[in-house]
């Protein structure tokens, strides 16, 4: 399953992308967090990324589009993932589309969480108001001066992608002014039959045990395939080796010594 959340900042994304990761067994890709976490520890990127994040503007294209790259290419992303906060430009998207295309890869759905954006603004601003009278951590760029600018660029910059979505036949709306679980089973509704639904145990297996983990088709199954490809692997190795990968002695020897004879009888046989 690969989906995007299309959001305003606030809309939600963040919460209802955690669902998705425990429900299907996929991987968060935040583009905001991995900044964040680029300006924690001042790499290369977080220097360039850092002021203009405080002032509530959008990173250059090619900037999160490398991180996202990197990310989609690693392991874990291979059962699927979730983008929340990219793509944020039609650039970002279609560099995502060239970028899926030539791994083979393809969108299941593109969700959509529509908001009320006066509504929206009043409830981060009193949410940070809260947080701040509780003197707990604000991020740098949640004050109203940034939250305009980062509400104005979604309109501008991030807004359109609906339209290149649903040209795309990909777009799926929903109310993301409801109560949080309400979204979530919307998001649940719509995205029912899209994709692989991968469950839990789906992580971690390769590729060729992934592929038939479909709906309807067990955890079990997929676990029965891997053992019986193990032992095949196993099968055909010889007792030393089996020894060096961790083998007990015993199965070891019993494998060698096996082998040994059937290799005698073979030559016996020859004459
Ligand atoms: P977020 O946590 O998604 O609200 O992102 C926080 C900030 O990170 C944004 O206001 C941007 O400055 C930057 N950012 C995150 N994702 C992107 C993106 N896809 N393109 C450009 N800038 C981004």
């Amino acid at each position: 399953m690969r989906v995007i959340l299309l959001g305003p900042p606030g809309a939600g994304k963040g919460t209802q992308a955690q669902r998705l990761v425990e429900k299907y067994g996929i991987v968060q890709l935040s583009t905001g967090d991995m900044l964040r976490a680029a300006v924690a520890a001042s790499t290369p990127v977080g220097l360039r990324a850092k002021d203009i994040m405080t002032r509530g503007e959008l990173v250059p294209d090619e900037v999160v589009v490398a991180i996202i790259a990197d990310r989609i290419a690693q392991r874990d992303a291979a059962n699927g993932f979730v983008l929340d906060g990219f793509p944020r430009t039609v650039a970002q998207a279609e560099a995502l589309d060239r970028l899926l295309a030539s791994k083979g890869l393809k969108l299941d759905a593109v969700i959509n969480l529509k908001v009320d954006h006066d509504i929206l603004l009043r409830r981060i601003e009193t949410r940070v108001a809260q947080m701040r009278a509780r003197r707990e951590a604000v991020r740098a760029d949640d004050n109203p001066e940034a939250l305009k600018k980062r509400l104005s660029a979604y309109h501008s910059q991030t807004a359109p992608l609906a339209a290149y979505y649903r040209g795309k036949g990909l777009l799926k709306s929903t109310d993301g002014m409801a109560v949080i679980d309400d979204v979530t089973a919307a998001i649940e509704r719509l995205l029912a039959g899209v994709g692989e639904a991968i469950p839990q145990g789906g992580r971690g297996l390769t590729q060729r045990e992934r592929r038939p983990v479909r709906a309807g088709k067990t955890r079990k199954k997929a676990a029965s395939r891997k053992r019986a490809d193990a032992k095949r692997a196993g099968g055909r190795r010889s007792g030393r080796k089996r020894l060096a990968r961790g083998g007990s002695v015993k199965s070891a020897a019993r494998k060698g010594a096996r082998r040994r004879t059937t290799r005698l009888k073979a030559k016996r046989r020859r004459g």
